[in-house]
């Protein structure tokens, strides 16, 4: 099986649904099963550690001239995502992290979207989507196509460009007036997360044992970002977001 990839457009991300409306992250049952069945298909073709399920979501428009590229800081330990002009210097270093499948498929080729970028340099250890992905990719688009779910989930490169311990998990803020996805590390008890909205999982290894069907309930690890509730909106930093969460969301909102 081949595959094709081309780089989003406006139009993509206009079609996704935005984090800001209320039921763009709430996972139905029928998502549940769905993912269930992602996680089994990782596993059983082993690439539950090069690939890991997305869900597929906006957060501000993107122009045709421009894609989503992720960066890193290292010492504050935070990932952030925003759109860059794609100019033929950044077309030549990018690779695609975050994919969708076209709605129409053709018979002997997988057709992806590109939707986040990553830096090659700054990424010496993770392929980029090459043909050896496209039988796996077959069989993820096989699931999603039997659940109807092809524009509901996504596929993602896994790449912690900020490596996470076990207890810990991405927790991504949007800047909308910088037009900016921010990720920090947050310890998973962090009461921030009850707030926020799971959009990446993976299957570690130790999930293929699992008798439980459920296993993207009952696997740890699983969830590697969450997005915060859209009603958060407003650029704030994480201290921020604990003072509303504390209940004091006049002096937070005034500083934002
Ligand atoms: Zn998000």
């Amino acid at each position: 099986m081949q595959f094709t990839l081309r780089h989003h457009t406006a139009g993509d991300y206009d079609a996704l649904p935005d984090m800001n409306d209320i039921n763009a992250g709430v996972l139905s049952r029928e998502d549940q099963l769905c993912l269930n069945e992602l996680g089994r298909s990782l596993l059983n073709t082993r690439s539950n550690s090069r690939f890991g399920i997305s869900l597929l979501h906006s957060h501000f428009p993107v122009s045709d001239t421009e894609v989503f590229v992720q960066t890193s800081d290292a010492t504050k330990r935070t990932v952030s995502l925003s759109p860059q002009r794609l100019e033929p210097t950044l077309q030549k270093s990018m690779a695609a992290m975050n994919v969708r499948f076209e709605e129409t498929q053709t018979s002997n080729a997988i057709s992806l979207i590109g939707l986040e970028y990553f830096l090659k340099q700054s990424a010496p250890g993770i392929d980029s989507i090459n043909s050896a992905d496209a039988n796996v990719l077959g069989s993820i688009h096989a699931v999603l196509d039997r659940h109807g779910k092809t524009a509901r989930f996504g596929v993602r490169v896994i790449h912690m460009s900020v490596e996470l311990a076990d207890d810990e998990v991405y927790s991504e803020s949007c800047d909308i007036d910088r037009r900016v996805l921010i990720c920090e590390v947050v310890n998973k008890r962090d009461p921030l997360l009850a707030r926020s909205i799971e959009t990446f999982w993976v299957w570690p290894d130790l999930c293929a044992s699992a008798d439980d069907p459920d296993i993207i309930a009952h696997c740890p690890a699983k969830c590697k970002i969450t997005c915060l509730d859209g009603n958060f909106g407003h650029p704030r930093g994480h201290k921020d977001l604990h003072k509303t969460i504390d209940g004091d969301e006049t002096s937070s909102a005034s500083s934002s």
